[in-house]
């Protein structure tokens, strides 16, 4: 489904990313997994691409760094003189209640999961225009859809997500770019690892599938936008939930 296309995953170094970029890669893409801190993770991923006969390359940068993200998109014009899909995957979820949410957790949610969402999709862009097609897959949360207790700095980063991938797509598309963004529900990563059992069986018993998302089930979705199947599909947010009932 991916032929012959160069697709950016960035935090693909596990979790939602990690699944994404395996099954570009499965697709037949030439697949760029960006991480920051977890080298050896990337590495491992890039290796099992590579074993399986596929292609995949790997590069560092922390997404809410102007410089690392500039750097990053100069490495990818210098190597593939393109860029087919982007995938803003890299976020981060730090969970306090309202009173005890100090700058710094702040500045560090919007930065990585707000800017760098933005940095990188300035940057895609422009290759993209002067190429005159691009797919932009954010990613958002149901959370930024409905808000919850606990998460008002994450759900603003994920609910400023859905607006910017709205207006970017108003923008980009007489380009021949699709901006869209998917929101997921409960999925099973390193994520959602410090929410407690008894939450956890709470929020599961909502679910009307009955069971916690895996990252593949987003990955799907995200394959979908990024292939011809999604061609005609631009400003929308997809919710993978497995319809949870809150
Ligand atoms: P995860 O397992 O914690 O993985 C997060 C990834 O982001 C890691 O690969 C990490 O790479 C990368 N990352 C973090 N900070 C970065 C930075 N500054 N620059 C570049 N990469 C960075 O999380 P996940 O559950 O797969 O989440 C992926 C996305 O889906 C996030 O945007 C998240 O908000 C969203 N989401 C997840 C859920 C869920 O239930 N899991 C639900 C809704 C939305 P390094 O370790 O290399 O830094």
């Amino acid at each position: 489904m991916l032929t012959d296309k160069v697709v950016l995953v960035t935090g693909a170094s596990r979790g939602i990313g990690r699944a994404t970029a395996l099954i570009a890669a499965e697709n037949n893409a030439h697949v760029i997994i960006n991480y920051n801190k977890s080298e050896e993770r990337a590495a491992e991923l890039m290796d099992l691409i590579r074993r399986k006969g596929l292609n995949a390359s790997m590069i560092k940068a922390d997404v809410s760094s102007e410089d690392d993200v500039k750097a990053m998109f100069e490495s990818i014009k210098e190597e593939h003189s393109k860029l087919d899909v982007l995938i803003n995957n890299a976020g981060i979820m730090r969970n306090n209640l309202l009173m005890l949410t100090n700058m710094e957790m702040f500045d560090r949610t919007i930065g990585i999961n707000l800017k760098g969402t933005f940095l990188c999709t300035r940057y895609a862009s422009n290759i993209m225009r002067k190429q005159g097609s691009g797919r932009i897959i954010n990613l958002s949360s149901t959370i930024g859809l409905k808000g919850n207790a606990g998460q008002t700095v994450y759900s603003a980063s994920k609910a400023a997500v859905v607006g910017f991938t709205r207006s970017a797509a108003k923008e980009l598309g007489r380009y021949g770019i699709t901006v869209n963004a998917i929101a997921p529900g409960l999925i099973e990563t390193n994520l959602i690892k410090d929410i407690k059992t008894d939450i956890r069986e709470k929020m599961m018993s909502n679910i009307a599938l009955g069971r916690i998302g895996t990252p593949e089930d987003v990955a799907k979705v995200i394959l979908f936008l990024s292939s011809d199947l999604g061609s005609y599909v631009s400003g929308e947010v997809i919710v993978v939930d497995g319809c949870q009932m809150m």
